[in-house]
């Protein structure tokens, strides 16, 4: 007998049908002989439409207020789920945070969890029941209804998944697993069997959309084995774990990209100590989140700073470099919003040289000009013109062979 937590995402319980769907595919997996608990999504796009009648009825969007509101999402989905589930002769039981045991932070809208405290979950299965757990939520240490931010449902699963001590967390979603590309851009990219934690961190954070990076870091953090998996087909999907000796390293394991940020450049700054510090500092307090940082080297004594921003941020950091213009001895402040991002992945790139030059080459050789350039120990990012991304990312997937399966470091 297994303890599986199993995650089902807005569009997974979309509508009624998918929501018998989903309960039979629980009832059948507790036939089998397993304890489950389900975490589940607002239905479909829910929590948008909350959000939006927030902003319809009002111009005040008070923290405490918008989470009681969201969370009412998941609360109205568990429910249902549970009823689904009653009618395949099985008992469920339908939890918020609160009743699961998610203590949070005082942050509304993007709480964190400080503690899982499980015993009524675990009372649950202990009494034969399937627990429902409304995703994305919690209390605070003050007591008020918090919610986890968008995709924090991915987050609960893996929190309770750990908390439990459960043998597997499923994250039910309407893609059959982690590929090696975006399938929109590229054709042939291909389903990835198992990958590191390490390795999907770094594609969380490059633009691969689900699962939600802070789910993958706690993963990560607390060892809880991810399935990353297809709420619609059921087929096996991708295995996530941490990356073991003897298992094969892929040297690439996929190409991403993100349209989500825009370059600023700052030009003919003073080349002396300082400069940086003064013009990150204003940044930083002006709550700008800053990503790549390029700057070059010094003619005459001056220089251009370039680093790149969320969108949402872009015109406050603009306004931040104009501001110290002067003091820098700056000549000029651009934005450019029209910019994307490629990244290749690895764990294999540790031990493989020549990555780095198959990228720049293969961008070269089709005439895709890099303007910035970051790396990790096992990613390889450039800044490239928005109207060359797409084809950056089929041209670096077909470079590295990943329609082929994986190349692997012997
Ligand atoms: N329903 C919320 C969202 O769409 C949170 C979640 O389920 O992950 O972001
Ligand atoms: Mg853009």
């Amino acid at each position: 007998m297994a303890l599986l937590v199993q995650k089902f995402g807005g569009t997974s319980v979309g509508d009624a049908e998918r929501m018998r769907t989903v309960a039979d595919n629980v009832a059948r997996t507790v036939r089998r002989g397993n304890q489950v608990v389900v975490v589940i999504s607002a239905m479909g796009k829910e929590t948008d439409e909350l959000l939006r009648m927030a902003r319809e009825v009002s111009s005040t969007h008070p923290g405490r207020e918008m989470d009681m509101l969201v969370t009412a999402g998941e609360r109205k989905a568990m429910a249902l789920l549970c009823m689904a589930i009653a009618d395949r002769g099985v008992e469920a039981e339908s939890f918020t945070g609160s009743q699961a045991g998610f203590i949070t932070d005082t942050v509304h809208t993007n709480a964190k969890i400080v503690d899982v405290r499980p015993d009524r979950i675990r009372a649950a299965l202990d009494a034969g029941k399937v627990a429902v757990v409304g995703g994305a939520q919690g209390v605070s240490t003050d007591q008020n209804v918090t919610f986890l931010g968008r995709g924090g449902s991915d987050t609960t699963a893996v929190a309770l998944a750990h908390a439990l001590g459960a043998d597997l967390c499923e994250l039910y979603t309407d893609v059959s697993g982690v590929f090696t590309s975006d399938p929109r851009l590229v054709d042939d990219a291909r389903k990835i069997d198992r990958i590191s934690f390490d390795e999907l961190l770094e594609m969380t954070a490059a633009g691969c959309p689900k699962p939600a990076m802070r789910s993958v870091e706690y993963a990560r953090t607390h060892g809880v084995d991810l399935h990353v998996r297809s709420a619609f087909t059921w087929e096996h999907g991708t295995m996530v774990s941490k990356e073991a000796d003897d298992m094969e390293q892929a040297i690439i394991s996929a190409v991403v990209h993100d349209t989500d940020e825009a370059k600023v450049t700052i030009t003919g700054v003073d080349d002396r100590p300082g400069i940086a510090g003064q013009l990150f500092r204003a940044l930083a307090d002006a709550l700008v989140n800053v990503d790549m940082i390029v700057q070059n080297t010094s003619a005459e004594g001056r220089t251009d700073i370039s680093f790149t921003v969320p969108h949402g941020d872009a015109a406050t950091a603009q306004a931040t470099c104009e501001a110290l213009q002067r003091t820098l001895g700056a000549t000029g402040v651009t934005t450019d919003d029209a910019i994307g991002r490629v990244s290749v992945v690895g764990a294999g790139m540790k031990t493989h040289p020549g990555v780095a030059a198959t990228v720049f080459e293969t961008l070269a050789a089709n005439g895709i000009n890099i303007e910035m350039i970051s790396t990790s120990a096992i990613r390889i990012s450039c800044v490239v013109a928005e109207a060359e991304l797409e084809r950056a990312v089929q041209l670096l997937h077909t470079a590295f062979a990943l329609h082929d399966g994986p190349a692997l470091v012997d």
